[in-house]
């Protein structure tokens, strides 16, 4: 019997290889097209010759543990420190399942917000944990009544996604502050908060649950350097939590991958504190204002986009078929590739939305803005 049944193949692994199938510009799976940095190239090439090539210690090589903390004190004012409250993990993907796997018993609930990142439900559900799926408001903004009507003592952790995979929505300052409150008032909740894309901001920048102070006792962290750096495909990132549960994250990281690549934490750690990383929302901006500009005389209406790499666009005056189906079309019949918004629903509610990834070269945008400007 499945521990999983009703999970099928991602939608990213299904929609980029849907795109190759049918020689699609790819605008579904979230990872940029162009070059890394040059700088990063030749810190690895030279990293390589050095003595780099065994096992690292367990929680993260201590020299990127100690770079990640003065890039959270430099970006958040928070200090952390790096030996007990810091831990390096092979993407945020598995800093999720780690977290969740250490913290989450038999029949704790977990609120998750729909539409939510699609490994949040499985992580929870194979350690016998319940989600609770709440849905966002129309605007993909949070509906704290209906958060708060699901919560009970029983839920363990709730989890946060900002800036707003798949709808790249920033929240207000008033949500944090709910947040804050929700957490206070309920004494077992911990809050995972997954801000892998929290340099990749716009006209406003994400407020971080790293600037709570009065939650930090019940705060996880996740981040990701594959968006940061544009380097999905190293799956490096980070987490971070207050020592006490810490220690329980480290029991299954120790087993779960024991430590992370050795090679690219010595080269991040080099790395890391050459970077402006708050540049990296200019950089993005750009791309997002090119690609708005180019498909503002399309029949695509596009909703408001924050932050994160993903625009989202209605499609209702174009074709009534349902996301999914909206989807394939447009990948085998239009040549572009994107990701539809239902299947991070719980319940699959259509909003007849889509996602497209706008992390690509000026080329890649103009050619595709051509494509969906003909529909
Ligand atoms: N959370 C969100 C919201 C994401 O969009 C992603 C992937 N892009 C991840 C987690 C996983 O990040 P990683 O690739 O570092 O595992
Ligand atoms: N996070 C990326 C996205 O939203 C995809 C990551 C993956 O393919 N697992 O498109």
């Amino acid at each position: 019997m499945s521990k999983l049944p009703h999970v099928g193949t991602t939608i990213f692994s299904v929609m980029s290889k849907l795109a190759a199938e049918s020689n699609a510009i790819n605008l579904s799976q979230g990872f940029p097209n162009f070059p890394v940095d040059p700088k990063l190239i030749e810190v690895y090439q030279r990293k390589l010759g050095e003595n780099v090539h065994q096992y690292a210690p367990m929680p993260g090589n201590p020299l990127l543990l100690q770079e990640i903390s003065e890039l959270i004190k430099s970006s958040y004012n928070r200090s952390l420190d790096p030996s007990e409250e810091i831990l390096v993990t092979a993407g945020a993907t598995q800093g999720i399942f780690t977290i969740i796997t250490a913290l989450i018993h038999v029949d704790d609930e977990v609120v998750i917000l729909d539409p939510s990142y699609d490994c949040y439900e499985p992580s929870i559900t194979l350690t016998g944990g319940i989600p609770l799926r709440v849905p966002l408001n129309a605007e993909f903004l949070p509906d704290w009544d209906a958060i708060e009507s699901v919560i009970s003592n029983r839920t363990r952790m709730i989890i946060i996604n900002n800036p707003h995979n798949p709808s790249g929505r920033i929240w207000a300052k008033s949500d944090m502050d709910a947040l804050e409150q929700l957490v206070l008032k309920f004494p077992n909740l911990l809050v995972l908060s997954d801000e892998v894309y929290e340099f990749i901001t716009f006209e406003q920048k994400h407020i971080s649950a790293h600037v709570y102070k009065s939650i930090y006792d019940k705060l996880i962290t996740v981040s990701s350097f594959g968006k940061t750096f544009h380097i999905t495909g190293w799956k490096m990132g980070y987490l971070t939590a207050p020592k006490s549960l810490m220690i329980e994250i480290k029991k299954v990281h120790q087993f779960n991958v024991f430590s992370v690549n050795s090679v690219a934490q010595a080269v991040l750690a080099e790395y890391l504190p050459t970077v402006d990383v708050q540049s990296l929302g200019k950089f993005y901006q750009e791309k997002r204002d090119l690609f708005v500009s180019l498909l503002a005389n399309s029949r695509f209406e596009l909703m408001p986009c924050d932050g994160t790499y993903f625009q989202t666009a209605r499609y209702s005056k174009i074709s009534t078929e349902s996301d999914v189906e909206f989807c394939k079309t447009l990948t085998t019949q239009h040549g572009v590739a994107a990701i539809p918004i239902s299947v991070f629903n719980g319940n699959g509610a259509d909003q007849n939305v889509i996602r497209f990834c706008f992390a690509k070269d000026q080329e890649t945008i103009h050619q595709a803005a051509k494509k969906l400007c003909a529909i």
